[in-house]
Formats: C-alpha cells, sequence, structure tokens
C-alpha cells in the first residue's frame, strides 16, 4: 500500500494564479461579478458567490482545474443543470460548469441496454434518442427536461416512477471519473473477490480503461483499500445497517449509500459484485468528478395506461388506501390534496382538468397501471377498487384513459405552481419537502408531521409520491425575518427527529447538500457520520470537491439566500407590479431552471438559452442579477447597472417565460422597466429611438414611401442605411405601402370601393378593427383582406381612429414614458366605445395583446379599471373567429371545401397571452383545412431584436433550431401560416417561403 507523502503547502490563489489557469484552459474561465452572481444559487435557498466559474472544454481542462485546486486553497464544484434543491451546487469554491461542452453520448448498445454518455446530457433528451430503439432510462425527475445525467448520478435522482424504475443509482452500471489527484479511474462492477488485497488492482483492467495493461493510480488503490479496511469490520456492517433508513424504502438519500456497499462482495458472501458506483450515486459531486456515465436502459413501458382517481374524504384514509393500492404493483401512486383542489377551482386552465372531480374529497390518490392491454389495466383498477371498497375506504372511483391522464396530470403538478406563484416575501421552502417514509409508516408519520407544522403556525401543501413514502411538503416562510430564518431551523430540526423515530430518510431524492448534512449525525449516529467522514477523507484527502456538502457542512440556516432584516427596497416604477415591488417580482424566481429547456422539449422559454447553452442567457440568470442589483446596488438609481443590461441583452422579450415559468416571472416587463430607468440615466440609444417611435417614423416615411422604398429596397442603399441604423446589412426591411391603410379605408369609405361591399353585406354584429402600426403602414393588403373577409362573413367593420398606435416598439425598447401616453390615449378613446358586443379586433397579435398585456399594469391610475375592462374586449382576430364560430354566427358554408395542409407557427405573444387554440379553430373553418401546430418557439425576430447587428446571429441561429427546417421541409402547396409581421418577416429571411396571416388564408378560402 503506497504511504500518502506529506501534503504540500497549498497557497490561497492570487489573481495572477487565476490568470495563468485561465490562460492554460481550452474552455471559459470567468471570475466577473456576473458570472459569479450567477452561479451563486440554484433552485435551493442558498447563496453563497463562488470564487470563479469554470466552462471546461475537455478532460484536460478538467484535469487542469484539479491541479489548480490541490495547489491552492479552493475547491471544484462540479455542475450541470443547476436544479439542486438542497444548495449542492452553492459553493465558496471555482464551479465547474459542464453542462455546455460535455453533451455527448458517446457509445450506445442496443441488445446489451445500455448507454455511455457525458455528464451534460439532458435526461430527456437521452430517451428522445433511445425512443427508436425502444428502450428508455427510466429515472425521471419532475425537471427531466434539463436535468443532466450528471446532476441525477450526483443527487441519485428518481421521479414519480420510482415504483418501477427506482432511482438512478439501480441503473447506473460504470463511470470514468477523475480523483482527487487528478488520475482517470473507472469504477465498474469488480468480478475479483479479493479485489481489496494489496497489490491485487496493479495488474488488473478496468473495463473501461481499454487494453495495454494500464495500471491503477495510487489515490485509486487506496480508495479500494482503505474502504475495505473502513466497512470491513463486522460491528461496523451492524451498525451501519442499524442505523440506515429502513430497507422497504426505496427513495433514500441520506449520507454515502455506505449500506449499498456492505451488500456487496465481500462484505456480503453472496451480494452483487462490489461497484464503487452505488456509493458514488447521490455522492453531489464530493467525491470525484464524472466524465463518463455508463447507464442500463429498460424497454418502454407498456403501451396501456389508465389512472384510477380515488377521491376520500381525508388525507389519512387516503394513505392508508395507497398501502393497499401497492400490493397491486401500479408504475406510480400520487397524492393531490384538499388545498390543490380547492385552489384549482378559481384557476381559469386547472378548472378545465378537474372535471372528474366528485363531492369536495379531503384527498385524491392518482393510481396509475400500464400493462399491455386496456383489459388488463381495467381488471388492475378494478382489483383495487374491490379492495378499497373492502377496506371501506374511498367514495368514488372513476378510471382515466387516454388524453384524459395529460390532465389530470396536469393537475396534479399545480402543486408546484400554486407554491411557486405566492407573490410576497413568503415563500415556500425547500427544507423538509422530501423525507421518505415506508408507506405502512406514512399515515402516522403526516399526522405527526402535521401537529409539528401546526405548532409552529404552519401550514404545508401534501402532494406528490406516496407510493414510494415520499410527500411534498413545502411550509410557507419569510426568510427575511429572523423569526422566519428560526422556524426554518427549528422545522428542520423536528422534522429530522420524526423521521428518524420512523427510520425514514431525511430526504428521499432530493439529497443533502448543505440543507441536511447538518441532521446526518442525527439520522445514522455519530460512529456511521464518523464513517461518512472518512470516505470524504480517503477520496479527497484536501477537500477538492464540493466540500461542505453531505458531510461538514456549515449550520444549515447560513449562506442562505434571503437573510433576516434584509429589507425589500421599495422603488418608482413605470409599471405596476400587483401585490407585490418590482423586487419582489424578481424574487419569484426560485431557480427551479425550467428556462433551461431545449429546443427539443418544446415550448418557447427561453430562446436565447435555447441559441446559446450559456446560463448567462436564461430567464433565471436574469432574474438572479436583477434580484442582486436591486438589493445591494449603492447607485442612487438601482436600475443603473450595465450587469443588468449585459444580461438582459439577448432577452427578446418573447414573454415565453410569462406564461411557462413556473413562478410566471415576466422578464419582457422587467426588461422594459430596467431599460425605461436606465434611459432616464443615460438617455436613449439612437437605434432604440429609432426603433421605439416606428409609429412616427414610418408616418414621416408615408409621406415620401417612393424614397423610403427606393432606400430599402435596393440592396446597396439598404445595407448603407441599416449600418447607420445599427441593424444587420443582410437583415431586409419591410417596404412602405404605397397608401396607408387608414387613408384606403376612408378613401373606401367615402368612394365606391368598400361601399359595394358595405351594400351587399347583410348587416350583423359589428366590431371595431384595431388598424395597428404595422397593418397601417407595412401590411396594408391584409388589413384590407381583414375587412372583405368580414364584411362578407356578415359584420359591420369600423375602424375607430387613424394612425393608431399600440405602444409596442416603444415598450420593446423600453420607451415606456411613451408607451404610457400611447396606452393612456387608446383607453380614453376606446373605453366608451368597446363592449364585448363591439369589440376590439386586432390583426398583429403584438399589437392587439398589449391592450390585454401590458395597459392595465402601464395606464395612468385613474384608467386602470378602464383598461381592465378594455382588455376584456381586445381580441386578436383569431380569437374573434372563433368566438363567432362557437356563437354559430359564421358557418363553413361560406368558405372552400378543397384540401389543404396548414402549417402553423404562433406568435410568441400570443401563446403567452393567448394561446394558439382560436388560431388553430379559425384556420380549421374550411371544411378541409387541415391544421397542424409548428413544434417551434421563438422565430428568433422578435420585433426589432432580429434586425439589429449584434443580434442577428442568435436571431437566425433561433430560427434554424425548429422554425426553419420545419418551413423548409413542406411542400410548395403546403401553406405556411404565421399571425406574426416579425415571423413572417424572419421565415422569409430564414427560408425564403412566403408565410400567410389567418386573414390572408381565409379571405383566400372564401367561396
Ligand atoms: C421544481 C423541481 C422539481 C424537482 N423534482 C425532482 C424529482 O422529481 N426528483 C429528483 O430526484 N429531483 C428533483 N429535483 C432536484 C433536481 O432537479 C434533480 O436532483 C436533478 O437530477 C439535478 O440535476 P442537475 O443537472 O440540475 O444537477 P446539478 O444541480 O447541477 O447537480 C447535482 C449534483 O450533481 C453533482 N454533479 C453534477 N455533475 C457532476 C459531475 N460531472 N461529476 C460529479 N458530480 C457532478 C453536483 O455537484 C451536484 O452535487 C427537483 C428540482 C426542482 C427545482
Ligand atoms: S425564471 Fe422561472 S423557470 Fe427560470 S429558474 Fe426562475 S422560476 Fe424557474
Ligand atoms: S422574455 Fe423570452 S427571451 Fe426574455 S427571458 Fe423571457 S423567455 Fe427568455
Amino acid at each position: 500500500m503506497d504511504t500518502p507523502a506529506a501534503a504540500p503547502l497549498r497557497l490561497i490563489p492570487t489573481d495572477a494564479d487565476f490568470e495563468t489557469l485561465a490562460a492554460a484552459l481550452e474552455g471559459e474561465f470567468y471570475r466577473d461579478s456576473t458570472t459569479r452572481t450567477l452561479y451563486a444559487t440554484d433552485a435551493s435557498a442558498y447563496r453563497e458567490q463562488p470564487q470563479a466559474v469554470a466552462v471546461p472544454r475537455s478532460v484536460d481542462d478538467l484535469k487542469k482545474l484539479i491541479a489548480f485546486a490541490n495547489q491552492h486553497q479552493t475547491s471544484l464544484i462540479p455542475r450541470t443543470a443547476g436544479t439542486s434543491l438542497a444548495g449542492q451546487v452553492v459553493g465558496s469554491g471555482i464551479v465547474v460548469d459542464v453542462s455546455k461542452q460535455f453533451t455527448k453520448i458517446l457509445e450506445f448498445n442496443a441488445d446489451e441496454r445500455w448507454v455511455r454518455v457525458q455528464p451534460g446530457v439532458v435526461r430527456d433528451e437521452l430517451n428522445l434518442f433511445l425512443k427508436p430503439y425502444g428502450l428508455l432510462f427510466g429515472p425521471e425527475t419532475s425537471t427531466a427536461n434539463r436535468a443532466m445525467i450528471g446532476g441525477m448520478v450526483g443527487n441519485n435522482s428518481c421521479g414519480s416512477n420510482s415504483v418501477v424504475y427506482g432511482s438512478t443509482r439501480e441503473h447506473l452500471l460504470d463511470v470514468k471519473a477523475l480523483l482527487a489527484d487528478g488520475s482517470e479511474a473507472c469504477f465498474t462492477p469488480h468480478p475479483l473477490k479479493g479485489a481489496f488485497l494489496p497489490g491485487m488492482l496493479r495488474i488488473e483492467k478496468s473495463p473501461l480503461q481499454g487494453v495495454g495493461g494500464e495500471t491503477h493510480g495510487a489515490l485509486e488503490q487506496r480508495i479500494y483499500q482503505e474502504t475495505h479496511a473502513l466497512l470491513s469490520p463486522a460491528e461496523t456492517q451492524v451498525e451501519i445497517r442499524r442505523q440506515f433508513p429502513k430497507k422497504s424504502i426505496e427513495r433514500r438519500n441520506t449520507g454515502y449509500a455506505l449500506d449499498e456497499l456492505i451488500d456487496c462482495e465481500p462484505f456480503t458472501p453472496g451480494g452483487a459484485a462490489f461497484n464503487f458506483c452505488k456509493l458514488i450515486a447521490g455522492s453531489e459531486g464530493t467525491l470525484c468528478f464524472l466524465t463518463e456515465i455508463k447507464l442500463h436502459l429498460d424497454p418502454l413501458p407498456p403501451e396501456h395506461s389508465g389512472l384510477l382517481c380515488v377521491h376520500f374524504h381525508t388525507i389519512d384514509e387516503s394513505l392508508r388506501a395507497n398501502v393497499i393500492a401497492m400490493r397491486h404493483r401500479p408504475s406510480a401512486s400520487e397524492l393531490i390534496d384538499h388545498y390543490i383542489l380547492e385552489c384549482t377551482k378559481e384557476n381559469i386552465e386547472q378548472r378545465k382538468n378537474r372535471f372528474f372531480v366528485q363531492g369536495d374529497p379531503g384527498a385524491i390518490l392518482v393510481i396509475e397501471f400500464r400493462r399491455d392491454t386496456p383489459e388488463a389495466v381495467q381488471a388492475a383498477a378494478a382489483a383495487v377498487e374491490t379492495d378499497l371498497k373492502a377496506a371501506n375506504l374511498g367514495y368514488h372511483f372513476p378510471l382515466l384513459t387516454g388524453e384524459d391522464t395529460t390532465k389530470i396530470w396536469t393537475l396534479r403538478k399545480a402543486g408546484l405552481g400554486l407554491l411557486s406563484n405566492l407573490p410576497g416575501d413568503e415563500k415556500a421552502v425547500a427544507v423538509i419537502e422530501d423525507t421518505a417514509v415506508d408507506i405502512e409508516d406514512l399515515p402516522a408519520y403526516i399526522r405527526e408531521f402535521n401537529e409539528i407544522l401546526a405548532k409552529h403556525g404552519l401550514n404545508a401543501v401534501h402532494y406528490a409520491h406516496a407510493g414510494s413514502g415520499e410527500l411534498h411538503l413545502r411550509p410557507i416562510i419569510n426568510l427575511k425575518t429572523a423569526e422566519g430564518n428560526r422556524q426554518f431551523r427549528v422545522i428542520a430540526e423536528e422534522i429530522a427527529r420524526l423521521v428518524k423515530k420512523y427510520d425514514g430518510s431525511l430526504s428521499g431524492e432530493h439529497g443533502d447538500g448543505r440543507l441536511r448534512g447538518e441532521f446526518i449525525p442525527w439520522m445514522v449516529g455519530e460512529t456511521v457520520y464518523g464513517l461518512m467522514q472518512d470516505v470524504k477523507r480517503i477520496w479527497d484527502p484536501n477537500g477538492i470537491f464540493n466540500p461542505g456538502k453531505i458531510v461538514d457542512t456549515p449550520p444549515m440556516n447560513e449562506f442562505l439566500r434571503y437573510t433576516p432584516g434584509q429589507q425589500t427596497p421599495e422603488f418608482k416604477t413605470y409599471f405596476r407590479y400587483p401585490d407585490q415591488t418590482v423586487l419582489q417580482h424578481a424574487e419569484q424566481c426560485n431557480g427551479s431552471g425550467d428556462c433551461r429547456k431545449t429546443q427539443l422539449s418544446g415550448g418557447t422559454m427561453c430562446p436565447s438559452f435555447m441559441a446559446t447553452r450559456d446560463e448567462k442567457d436564461t430567464t433565471r440568470a436574469r432574474a438572479n442579477i436583477l434580484r442582486e442589483v436591486l438589493t445591494r446596488s449603492e447607485q442612487p438609481n438601482r436600475f443603473d447597472s450595465e450587469e443588468v443590461k449585459a444580461v438582459m441583452d439577448l432577452c427578446l422579450s418573447c414573454k415565453g417565460c410569462k406564461n411557462e415559468c413556473p413562478s410566471n416571472v415576466d422578464m419582457a416587463k422587467l426588461k422594459a422597466e430596467f431599460l425605461q430607468q436606465y434611459h432616464d440615466v443615460h438617455g436613449i440609444p439612437f437605434r432604440s429611438w429609432v426603433t421605439g417611435h416606428f409609429t412616427r417614423l414610418a408616418g414621416w416615411a408615408r409621406m415620401v414611401p417612393g424614397s423610403y422604398n427606393f432606400i430599402f429596397g435596393n440592396k446597396p442603399l439598404r445595407q448603407l442605411a441599416n449600418r447607420i441604423i445599427g441593424y444587420h446589412p443582410d437583415r431586409t426591411m419591410p417596404l412602405m405601402a404605397p397608401k396607408t391603410f387608414t387613408r384606403w379605408w376612408k378613401d373606401t369609405s367615402l368612394g365606391l370601393e368598400r361601399q359595394v361591399v358595405r351594400d351587399v353585406a347583410v348587416r350583423r354584429p359589428a366590431l371595431y378593427l384595431f388598424a395597428d402600426e404595422f397593418t397601417n403602414f407595412l401590411d396594408v393588403e391584409i388589413g384590407k383582406k381583414a375587412v372583405f373577409l368580414l364584411e362578407k362573413l356578415g359584420y359591420d367593420v369600423m375602424i375607430p381612429a387613424d394612425n393608431l398606435d399600440s405602444g409596442r416598439a416603444a415598450l420593446s425598447k423600453g420607451l415606456l414614458k411613451d408607451a404610457k401616453k400611447v396606452a393612456d390615449a387608446n383607453v380614453r378613446l376606446l373605453r366608451g366605445i368597446i363592449t364585448d358586443q363591439v369589440p376590439l379586433v386586432g390583426i398583429e397579435p403584438s399589437a392587439i395583446l398589449t391592450f390585454r398585456d401590458e395597459y392595465p399594469d402601464l395606464v395612468s391610475d385613474d384608467l386602470v379599471a378602464d383598461a381592465k375592462k378594455l382588455a376584456i374586449n381586445a381580441l386578436t382576430f383569431e380569437e374573434f373567429i372563433a368566438r363567432e364560430l362557437d356563437a354559430k354566427r359564421i358557418t363553413k358554408a361560406a368558405f372552400t371545401t378543397e384540401k389543404r395542409l396548414i402549417k402553423l407557427h404562433g406568435h410568441c405573444q400570443q401563446k403567452a397571452v393567448s394561446s394558439l387554440i382560436p388560431g388553430k379553430k379559425a384556420l380549421s373553418l374550411p371544411e378541409n383545412y387541415e391544421v397542424q401546430l409548428i413544434p417551434s418557439g421563438c422565430c428568433g425576430m422578435a420585433g426589432s431584436f432580429g434586425y439589429e447587428v449584434e443580434h442577428y446571429d442568435v436571431s437566425m441561429k433561433i430560427g434554424e433550431l425548429v422554425l426553419f427546417p420545419a418551413v423548409r421541409q413542406q411542400a410548395a402547396e403546403v401553406i405556411i401560416a404565421a399571425p406574426g409581421t416579425s415571423c413572417r418577416h424572419q421565415i422569409h429571411d430564414g427560408t425564403g417561403r412566403v408565410a400567410k396571416h389567418p386573414v390572408e388564408i381565409l379571405y383566400e378560402a372564401l367561396v
């Protein structure tokens, strides 16, 4: 056995040391305050500024980082998506983000059912790759669309299907890792029983190390040998078995999994082959740095599924029923409590998902069966129903299948949404949110749990994984107060004692991190905790890997994101933030990382991250920096911040986050607020002024449309003009119509053209068509077609005023003072004439939706009530048509019976503030028109964003993610529909195809 050499002196790294390191790395290295702030938090309650952030490009980079940490007093915090809930990736060392460069699927063997990946592969993306082969990697966290395999191994993650697939540990076959001395090691099932004998390892080859007879490094040998020595004594094994959570608890992430190791050979003769992977899963980056991970795969689950949604009068009944249900091999048994059911009654989105709820249940247990045939699903459900009735449990037993199951799962997930959306300083805090006990103990445990909370005047929502003995329970606490900080600790302590009483696991899935480490000695006793400290010392003698997690953690109520006595300063803002301040709105981001989804997961949020895969381009990054700056800046105007300006730069104001972020963080609104406040200090840049005053400038240009079009219709002149404004030279510019829409309207109203149409039209309901600035100056033909179409359909079309501006361009450039004037004027003009009988209908979604989205929070105080009324009656063209179709005032008879296929790309603001369903419905009016949604997010143009010289490349990259390839694939006869003027422009610039507004499509379909 090698004797460790005397530890060399480790010096505090100097600036020069960091610079030398940065220069030596192939990848990126940051020490600026913005980047360090971005990585100071994860999805937990913790916050600590790291010394630096590295985004390594190669294993060689990782080795250099390890050498640096060994030479200096610093540490490395491995990080992938950063969605940990217990502070696993928060620390003072160097955060090493492998989510950007270590993203390859390296090797796959369908026959042997395994895959080898780098740590930065997203779990859902791995399964998309595996699906065609009929395989999957089973464990599924709620964060599966962004959580990465490295993080899943680190936290030993699992999900609602854990009753079938267990946790990540059970699927971890081999890993390749860098050890604390920088050597590479492969951990794999070990065939030799005598593997721990000194010297044996020198001559062995690990399957992952290829051929050639490499010797194992000294540290690797020491790890084997010292672990052997540590765990061999019989009394040690007895103590581990006595102290660890009950074996029946499948979700267990308490400390290092020593109990799993001693179940292997040679400690348990006849046990599984020894494999350090069992220890590495759940070790939270504290033992080694993973570079390759080999996972076992399962066949895809049986095709047929059904959800038996049993209604109970109380939670207690449901938890007793859960025990019976689990005997029938369901694939999940999930709880929805009374509180969630109550809240969803008032929620427009969720109301439609409650269709199956009968009476006023105290709890519903959603029991999922997956079987090979529908009959087998029914039989399984019937058997549970019989058993529950015999036990006098449950009063209603609907079995739901097909599309209904999605609605039920959406309702089940509402719990998290409810908790994420609290507007003030009180937050649903992750502290005891994933304790797990034996399902037999769950009823009694939850009774006592609730008594503890009640004693502290707290309440919690109960939901999730009853089938695994783990309910998600988050008390609502204000961590900005001393009392909140105290409650945070006291609740953790008391629940830890309760979990121990039931021999449960303090963490079922989220891990210990720095949240629960302090209580591990309580959970496993001082002796076993001492063994865990030894494990850490053996693997990582200098403490360079993610120190302060699992063992030797700082007190759990220190280094929190919110600190006792911290004030939430008030700001004078341009927008209103109902029930909260602008800072509290930014604080609503809890770091869940949904904004790190990729284009493969679908959705819009967040296009900039999808294009760059940089943490700094997430909504989370923007919220993090804004929160920090508004909380800590010493500037007279705290919005006067170059840091915020930098992170906002790639925000497209697409509003994806407003809808898709579970906390509804509205970054477009925050960006506009920031920009106006920043302009107040620094003035308005020329390009922003030009873009924000589009309507005014277009009004001037229309006086000389010929000259305008001569310049922008001529490539060299356009390129010159673009350069002067700050637009990209390759970007084409929309041309001015010879006559504005309102001019045409006036002319035709007075003249014959429109009169003819009016005479033949059967006058029926009336509407005001919003002649927005884009329709008025650029898309005049669409405006005309809208008038003809609507009149043909029997509507009396009116135009409220000449040259109306929505304020959208001003909003997008943060010219809120101007936008407010526009909004006030519009509300004053329209409040008397727009009603539910005579709505305001808009052609350009981004323009009409300002009435619904921004105006109520922007207009002068005396206009708020009117703005809110107006918001309800301001409809997109598609919403209006769908509404009239439902009211049977429009029929299919007016349209062609020709067969056409339409591919619809929805506008981001439609998706965020309205929905694409009306568009689909409206375009399906012609009997044989089939409408399919393009699964695109943002097109990348986003108003003027895609024109801007420095944003052009990102804009086109976003277009290339889904939209452009989808459009290019379509045959010439397929109609591409895009309601947004920018989207149509982007589609044209990116693919050469002409996309049509739904107005045009329906107009052309008239018979
Ligand atoms: C809303 C919400 C719901 C959640 N639901 C679930 C759930 O259902 N089930 C569940 O299990 N978890 C859940 N989590 C927690 C979290 O999402 C999971 O643990 C997830 O697997 C973490 O993945 P990540 O990529 O974000 O990892 P990170 O947070 O980036 O890292 C996790 C750990 O892995 C370590 N690590 C990462 N890469 C490496 C590497 N290359 N080498 C060594 N160590 C490494 C890190 O140091 C860290 O300790 C939830 C979190 C949130 C916010
Ligand atoms: S912005 Fe929303 S989605 Fe992104 S991390 Fe914050 S809360 Fe989650
Ligand atoms: S508005 Fe769009 S680009 Fe900006 S943060 Fe939200 S999702 Fe991302």
